[in-house]
């Protein structure tokens, strides 16, 4: 259960809009608890003054802090006794609105919706004593870009946001698929919506309602467009470089028809094509070769032909979106700049370099001792030319995943640094260790059981 407790100077705002629908069914069924204060009840003055000029002049009223402090002091102070925690463990957020705050958002909400307690402050007039977000709130947020004139109406919009999120409210089904909150967000649909949605009649005047919706196909459409996203992103390429287009002129035999679409250095192009091409394809070979091409399906006790969905994907345009992605010039802390190619690990055609630091005192011979270990599972570099670092900048641009430096330490203690292309951070690891750390980023079977 959340407590939301709102802090006004308008406490009657709130009645109609939490005693219908949805938020008044939540304190019902004792979800939420709503608690609403008004401020002038936290004044000490005959006239109950919660405003007052601003310093240095100016148009308007500020609001005084004296109120509000005492009002989120008593309420932090109050016990009341629902079953939400309250005390020490309470999780607990005090909010100011004001157009200045952070914008909130379908993250917020979800954010919100775990806490125990929402303490939340309406401003009103030309706003709130700056000390008051300052010492006294967690968080200042607006609801968006413009001014309104008072905080009242983003104070119902978070309650009714948060509120729907919370499990119970609402059917979870319906929260899943929702704008905003989808896996993948923007892939799942090609923006951050949820799908347009229609109901009966089939055509009104003459719009009429998508095809593919009134067949059912949709959904194993969509598990198809969701399965193929999921295996581009499972090589780690960047969520953002891809996108869904939605084809609307559809060739006469499809009932649907989807791209993925990658970032290209010149722009989003066709990656992939997912097309539903109905039972098109199959009936056709009925009809010319005069043999039946059909299905009989026991459980519905009918035969028919099956539909096909095909999804295929460009090999050429795969490996120019791999490597234009991957080939990268970064500017390092020092000012200088390496190349490196940040290819999908599982792609990279040396998965390690083994170095020797330097040319003598046996380290050569115990690095190429790990090189014959390594070899039997994966393409292996071994390189003792040149400065270390710069032994790295060619494995950088080569693409390689891992470089292993064998030094004086791995003499004494069997240990060595093993350093990551991308981040280019270092480990000091077991000699032992070396293969199985590898084969975790590199496995073919690891990168398939992430799809
Ligand atoms: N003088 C202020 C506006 C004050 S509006 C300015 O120019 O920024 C009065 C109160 O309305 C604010 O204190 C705040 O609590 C509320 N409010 C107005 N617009 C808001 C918004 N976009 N988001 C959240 N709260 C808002």
């Amino acid at each position: 259960m959340i407590k939301f407790d709102i802090i006004t100077i308008f406490p009657d705002i709130f009645k109609s809009y939490f005693n219908e629908s949805i938020i008044k069914r939540a304190q019902k069924k004792k979800v939420v608890k709503i608690n609403i204060h008004n401020l002038r009840d936290y004044t000490k003055d005959k006239h109950k003054t919660v405003d007052d000029s601003p310093y240095g002049g100016g148009p308007g009223m500020v609001m005084k802090i004296e109120p509000i402090y005492r009002a989120v002091n008593a309420l932090k102070k109050r016990k009341t006794k629902p079953a939400y925690r309250q005390g020490r463990n309470a999780k607990c957020k005090i909010i100011l609105f004001s157009p200045k705050g952070k914008k909130f958002d379908q993250k917020m909400a979800k954010r919100f919706s775990k806490l125990d307690r929402v303490i939340m402050i309406c401003g009103r007039y030309e706003g709130v004593d700056e000390r008051v977000a300052k010492h006294i709130v967690d968080e200042e947020i607006s609801i968006g870009d413009y001014v309104l004139t008072g905080g009242e109406i983003p104070a119902m919009i978070v309650l009714d946001s948060v509120t729907r999120l919370i499990p119970g409210v609402i059917a979870l089904e319906s929260l899943e698929e929702e704008s905003f909150s989808l896996k993948n967000t923007k892939q799942a649909i090609g923006t951050n919506y949820e799908y347009p949605q229609y109901t009966r009649p089939e055509k009104f005047l003459k719009w009429r309602v998508p095809k593919v919706l009134l067949s059912g196909n949709h959904k194993k459409i969509k598990e198809w467009k969701e399965k193929r996203m999921k295996w581009h992103l499972s090589l780690g390429m960047g969520e953002d470089n891809y996108r869904f287009h939605d084809h609307e002129k559809l060739a006469h035999y499809a009932d649907a028809a989807a791209d993925i679409e990658f970032r290209f250095p010149f722009g989003f192009k066709e990656l992939e094509g997912i097309h539903s091409r109905t039972d098109f394809d199959l009936s056709k070979h009925e009809e010319f070769s005069g043999k039946k091409l059909q299905y009989f399906d026991h459980e519905e006790n009918k035969s028919y032909t099956p539909y096909v969905l095909e999804t295929s994907i460009g090999l050429d345009r795969m490996f120019l979106a791999v490597f234009s992605n991957s080939l990268q010039e970064e500017e390092l802390e020092n000012g200088s700049t390496r190349t490196v190619l940040k290819i999908p690990a599982v792609l990279a055609p040396n998965k390690v370099a083994v170095l020797p630091l330097l040319k003598r005192d046996g380290l050569p011979e115990v690095a190429q001792k790990l090189v014959d270990e390594l070899k039997w599972d994966f393409n292996v570099d071994y390189d003792e030319k040149d400065a270390v670092g710069r032994r790295y900048r060619r494995q950088d641009a080569a693409g390689t995943p891992f470089c292993v430096t064998v030094d004086h330490q791995t003499l004494e203690d069997e240990t060595v640094t093993i350093r990551h292309r991308d981040t280019m951070e270092q480990s000091r690891v077991k000699l032992s260790e070396v293969k199985d750390i590898i084969s975790k980023e590199v496995d073919m079977r690891y990168w398939l059981q992430k799809i």
